[in-house]
């Protein structure tokens, strides 16, 4: 006889959705990595200026490129904004 039913099959639910996840830790890894840094970078993008650490005059984006960062859990393509200043060029 089947004395207590229910609890049983939500914890091998659970189970499996840990071992999904534990399988998947590094892609994850990855995902949340990116989404961070890119959210991160994505504060600079906005920037449509930024200040030489030189002269300390102000000067505008020039343009964005890509470009990949190697980082402990893979290579992260990021789009950074590049200046440079009339000034010091
Ligand atoms: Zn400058």
């Amino acid at each position: 006889m089947a004395g207590r039913g229910g609890g049983n099959g939500g914890r091998v639910g659970l189970e499996e959705i840990v071992g999904t996840i534990f399988g998947k830790r590094q892609e994850l890894m990855g995902d949340i990595a990116e989404y961070i840094i890119k959210k991160r970078y994505s504060e600079e993008l906005k920037l449509g200026t930024a200040i030489c650490p030189v002269c300390g005059a102000k000067f505008t984006r020039k343009g964005i490129h890509e470009r990949t960062v190697e980082t402990m859990i893979g290579e992260i393509r990021l789009n950074s904004p590049y200046f440079w200043c009339e000034n010091c060029k």
